[in-house]
């Protein structure tokens, strides 16, 4: 049996993509410009992500696990894929056969990697956010030797707001280059990019961006939205004053309205922290408030102002990251990388 059309997609904007990163690239300067495609690019369709970005000339990718390398095989000519968490012992086969560069974290990874034979690899080194990566004093103890490194890098913990951080890691960062021999040096993500060029080095690794993400208020007006959830609408229905409208009735109808029943909720990502906050739009541009609970599978909104609107028709969620993430409190981030899979992912 051919499944019937999906209730809900995301729609991915492919121009706006390729916009993003030809952005990010010239932000770096004579810096090439990566992409950030793990967790699925973050929620929208890696493949389909690094199939695009390679056409506008993206070279350097990086996924966190080795499972999502795999997923992307057979890469193009000239593309190169980094793995961001490095190699456990149960990794070793694979990594060994993927042709795809591990990025070694921890003295037992750059032992593994070294007694597996070497070879090319990239190397995080943690220059203040305390999370992966490794010491400074292990990555200039001679831990490194003999490696041949290709990106060295590092990651900055406060690049979207103005911390101290910032040029400490970047004071840090640069005299590990004078240290550690690599053919290359990258310190940036999306917010990164956006503190200049001085971040930059010889490769930035943004992600968010790429996305729609606003990291930082540079970016406002040249980072387009990029994803864009559409669903369809199951009923129309009238709601009487004063009646209760979903779960628990957190909103009760201050006159007679026109509510849209919607095929999502937050079992789609949607999360109930837009209950009574989040808005949809109309084909025509007109903003519909959602109206009481966000259900699992549901979402109702007032489409008193929208009065054409009929059962089948599509409605657009109102998903500019930077606004979404105002009114929900949720990170841009996470906005993104819950996207479930019951939307139907399609390029226009
Ligand atoms: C996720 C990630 C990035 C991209 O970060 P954004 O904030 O999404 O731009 C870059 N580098 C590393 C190591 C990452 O884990």
């Amino acid at each position: 049996m051919t499944l019937p059309p999906s209730p809900l997609r995301l729609r991915l904007d492919a121009q706006a993509l390729q916009s993003n990163w030809r952005w990010l690239r010239q932000q770096g300067g004579t810096a090439a410009c990566g992409a950030a495609i793990k967790a699925g690019g973050y929620g929208t369709d890696a493949a389909g992500v690094l199939g695009r970005l390679a056409k506008a000339g993206c070279r350097d990718f990086f996924v966190a696990t080795w499972a999502e390398a795999l997923a992307l095989f057979p890469l193009g000519d000239g593309i190169t894929l980094s793995v961001l968490h490095g190699v456990r012992e149960e990794d070793m086969s694979v990594a060994r056969q993927a042709g795809v560069r591990p990025v070694l974290n921890s003295p037992a990874q750059v032992r593994r990697w070294k007694e597996s034979g070497g070879g090319p690899c990239d190397v995080m080194v943690d220059t203040g956010i305390n999370r992966l990566g490794l010491d400074m004093e292990d990555a200039v103890s001679g831990l490194l030797d003999e490696l041949p490194i290709v990106t060295l890098m590092s990651h900055l913990s406060c690049a979207d707001e103005e911390h101290p951080l910032n040029a400490l890691q970047l004071e840090r960062f640069s005299d590990l280059r004078g240290q550690i021999a690599a053919d290359r040096y990258s310190l940036a993500n999306s917010a990164g990019v956006c503190l200049g060029h001085k971040y930059a080095f010889n490769l930035t690794r943004p992600g968010i961006a790429l996305y729609g993400g606003i990291p930082r208020a540079e970016a406002r007006g040249h980072i387009r939205q990029f994803a864009f959830p559409e669903v369809q609408i199951l009923q129309r229905k009238t709601i009487r004053a004063g009646e209760g409208v979903g779960y628990n009735a957190t909103c009760v109808a201050s006159r007679d309205l026109e509510a849209a029943i919607l095929n999502v909720g937050y079992a789609d990502g949607y999360l109930r922290a837009f209950s009574n906050r989040g808005h949809v739009l109309a084909p025509d541009g007109v903003a519909l408030p959602v109206i009481g609970r966000v259900s699992m599978d549901l979402l109702i909104v007032d489409a008193s102002a929208a009065p054409a609107l009929a059962e089948g028709d599509w409605l657009g969620l109102d998903y500019r990251l930077e606004e979404a993430s105002a009114v929900s409190k949720l990170s841009q981030y996470e906005l993104l990388t819950g996207l479930g899979p019951r939307f139907a992912r399609f390029w226009a």
